[in-house]
């Protein structure tokens, strides 16, 4: 079978036409037919200025309905799409430059001067930007291309895609993501969601992450339904945006914030059909508050960079706050025991490292042969580093990263047990659990606490009310208030900067 994906998201476009393809709310947007046009003709530019199939198309630019084009292009000449992170520094760039060695560098126009001496110094032979810059500019080359209007085939095991980590635990790494990946991924999710031509998705994330461009925006090409594109995540653009929207792919941190707004109420949210929420995990108590204000249940799901989506909520059934759900149709997952390494399923209900394989899994790590030899076994399955146990009923629970394990006196720590103890406390608001080195307990449990605004408690008050409720290994022998966790865009808790920064605490212990 033909996996070209741009193949398949063709096939839609066409047969969409004049439906709308993505809306903004600054009133931009493009039909599916003006859609297919424009990427034709940035397909032409990148032809021109010496993309072929399988190179590198690196690109750091701010979120526009263009971005989501321009990658589309590069499906279509057969290259490997390659978005950075809008945060990253110049020497991060640099970085990714010399790893990733792309044929073409696509920059904000601001950041032009900046990026052809990164490109110069790392060899990168073109730089262009998105804008109308006189100096260069990808527009101006494709007002000047002749179109595209080919595709470049490929097959199932050609890399589509090389997308980075987040960097939560280390450097970010480059998952190699094949056409077949993608593909896959994206018509079982349209599937188990649901999706259809009448959809019309609320995207308020990043897209240079797996969640806002794969789930999101291959999910609504494959189905033919429309994007309401926002730059980025805004209360009120939502709250506007909920009378004709259908669907809101979101990370915890927008349900948070959402329910900050007395404007949310069933009537309000009354259009829309499905709230999803991933890329880290959702607390019972948000989901709970988030179904007894709006009748909506958010569904959870779980997935990484390396894989697309694993598990998944049912769109008919229970959606079971603090799970998140059933691997998908065609993904297989077993959990074995991290401490033995030898990969035999534990029995149910054991917590373990949970190990996932499927059309949806990663051909390996860019240019990081030994790592993905070490995290990509012979059988096909990928160890994913997270933490999780089955339950009874088949849904997943993910405890927690495998590098964010405590080990104290020798015993287990899982930092989310704790953590859900301490959000219990009815002063907190969110807490992060982490173990930084201890003189005598090897780790010692440490914890990091927000309060709700007006509220306000000591170290002790915390260490008091955990003790009836957790056994003394798993206290926290240290407690420290900070007005917010470090977060990245995606909502994820920073706890490498947390270790770093609390490390010498039990020093003089
Ligand atoms: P790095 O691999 O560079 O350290 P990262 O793992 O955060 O960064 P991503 O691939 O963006 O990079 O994130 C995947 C991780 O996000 C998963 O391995 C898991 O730990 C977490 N995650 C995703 N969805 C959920 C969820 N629903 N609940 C809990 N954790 C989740
Ligand atoms: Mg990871």
């Amino acid at each position: 079978m033909n996996q070209n994906l741009f193949d398949t998201l063709a096939t839609r476009m066409e047969a969409r036409g004049t439906a709308n393809f993505i809306t903004t709310p600054e009133g931009k947007g493009y039909s599916y037919a003006e859609a297919l046009a424009i990427t034709e003709r940035i397909a032409g530019a990148l032809k021109q200025l010496g993309v072929k199939p399988g190179d590198r198309v690196a690109v750091q630019v701010d979120k526009s309905p263009e971005a989501i084009l321009l990658y589309l292009a590069t499906l279509r000449v057969g290259g490997v799409y390659l978005p950075l992170n809008t945060g990253y520094t110049a020497d991060e760039i640099g970085y990714f430059l010399g790893d990733a060695e792309p044929a073409l560098f696509v920059c904000q126009p601001e950041a032009l001067d900046a990026a052809k001496a990164i490109a110069a110094e790392t060899g990168c032979p073109r730089v262009e930007t998105l804008g109308t810059s006189a100096d260069g500019s990808l527009m101006d080359v494709v007002a000047s291309a002749e179109a595209f209007t080919g595709i470049e085939q490929r097959s199932d095991d050609d890399l589509a895609a090389i997308l980075y980590t987040s960097g939560t635990t280390g450097r970010s790494k480059g998952a190699m993501l094949t056409h077949k990946n993608l593909g896959s991924n994206g018509r079982s999710l349209v599937e188990a969601w649901r999706f259809t031509e009448n959809d019309r998705l609320i995207h308020a994330l990043p897209i240079f992450h797996t969640h806002g461009l794969f789930v999101a925006c291959n999910v609504m090409l494959i189905s033919g339904g429309s994007l309401y594109f926002m730059s980025k995540f805004d209360v009120d653009t939502i709250i506007a945006a909920m009378p004709e929207g259908t669907a809101l792919m979101g990370v915890p941190t927008f349900y948070t914030r959402l329910l900050q707004d007395d404007r949310l109420t069933p009537e309000l949210t009354a259009n829309m059909r499905l709230f999803t929420s991933g890329s880290a995990p959702l607390t019972a108590e948000t989901h709970q508050q988030f179904e007894q204000r709006t009748g909506h249940a958010i569904l959870e799901r779980y997935g990484m960079t390396e894989t697309n989506m694993n598990t998944s909520n049912p769109y008919d059934g229970d959606r079971i706050a603090g799970t998140v759900g059933m691997p998908l149709p065609g993904v297989e997952i077993r959990i074995t025991n991290p401490e033995t390494g030898d990969h035999q399923p534990l029995p149910q209900g054991e917590i373990g490292m949970l190990e996932v394989r499927g059309p949806n899994v990663f051909k390996g790590y860019w240019r990081m042969p030994e790592k993905t030899r070490a995290e990509l076994l012979d059988d096909g399955f990928f160890v994913t580093g997270d933490l999780a146990v089955i339950d009874e009923r088949g849904y997943v629970q993910i405890v927690g990263r495998d590098k964010d394990l405590v080990i104290s006196g020798g015993f287990n720590v899982y930092p989310k047990e704790v953590e859900q103890v301490i959000d219990a406390m009815p002063e907190v608001m969110e807490s992060a659990v982490i173990g930084v080195p201890h003189p005598d307990f090897g780790e010692g449990v440490t914890a990091v606490v927000v309060l709700l605004p007006g509220q306000k408690l000591e170290e002790t008050d915390v260490i008091k009310a955990l003790a009836g409720h957790l056994a003394k290994f798993k206290q926290p022998k240290r407690v420290f208030f900070v007005e917010a966790l470090p977060r990245n865009t995606m909502g994820k808790v920073q706890k490498k900067q947390l270790r770093d920064q609390y490390k010498d605490i039990y020093q003089d212990t």
